[in-house]
């Protein structure tokens, strides 16, 4: 088990099952050249994904993704490399100060973990700047542990799917009813935990956009609360 999340939330496991049927029935490929990232995942290539990902879009990340990886291979020698260096690669990103949080992150993995990326829920938390859903996809997407994710994206999809109240609307990827749903589906999803963690996450991105939902081509419609009877959110 990962984290402390509450898993009663029926609708997460039927998702699961949704998912995997469809999955295997009608064929879903989570691997595109758009997103290098998920070749050739290790909890640190991982991990430096998602933090390059955060308020920047994947067209962008792409652009600069192999680059980075490639000057900087892993943690102890991120953590020895000098901010100018690490922006003369993001610079088309923006956000200068993503390169001091790369920096700090790299430098306690490299003090504290041996210079590797913890495959565990608690020792990943322990590190400033990485929060519960950097730790989940980590421990999905690269050590295949049955963590979930909660996006901005996700959480909208278990809002309309599930019709259930939550209580923070102003920052619904904190809920913990929503944490607890995507606990329930990625628990209970038969296949392994990247493939059910990205197939959440595309869903969200491509099918449940957040002005006009695809309802027509998403294969959760027929259980879908929102698509039954559609409401704002
Ligand atoms: S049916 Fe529509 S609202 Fe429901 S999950 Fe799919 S895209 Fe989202």
């Amino acid at each position: 088990m990962v984290g402390p999340f509450n898993s009663s939330c029926p609708q997460g496991i039927q998702v699961a099952q949704l998912a995997w049927t469809y999955i295997h029935q009608v064929g879903y490929d989570p691997f595109s050249l758009e997103f290098p990232w998920r070749f050739e995942r290790t909890p640190y290539t991982v991990l430096v994904s998602e933090i390059l990902l955060k308020k920047t879009t994947a067209s962008q990340v792409r652009s600069v993704f192999l680059d980075f990886i490639k000057k900087f291979p892993e943690p102890c020698i991120l953590a020895r490399s000098s901010e100018e260096e690490l922006w003369h690669i993001l610079r088309p990103l923006g956000l200068r100060r993503r390169i001091f949080e790369l920096i700090r992150i790299a430098s306690v993995l490299c003090e504290k973990f041996k210079g590797s990326v913890p495959c565990d829920w608690k020792a990943l938390l322990s590190i400033p700047g990485i929060g519960p859903y950097i730790a989940g996809a980590v421990l999905s997407f690269a050590c295949e542990l049955r963590a979930p994710i909660v996006d901005t994206g996700i959480a909208r999809f278990w809002v309309r799917y599930t019709a259930i109240p939550i209580r923070k609307r102003s920052s619904p990827h904190k809920d913990p009813v929503l944490w607890g749903c995507s606990f329930a589906y990625i628990s209970a999803f038969p296949g392994p935990p990247s493939l059910g963690n990205y197939f959440l996450l595309d869903l969200s991105r491509e099918k449940c956009v957040a002005k006009r939902p695809f309802c027509s081509l998403c294969p959760l419609a027929r259980t879908c609360s929102w698509a039954r009877n559609p409401v704002s959110t």
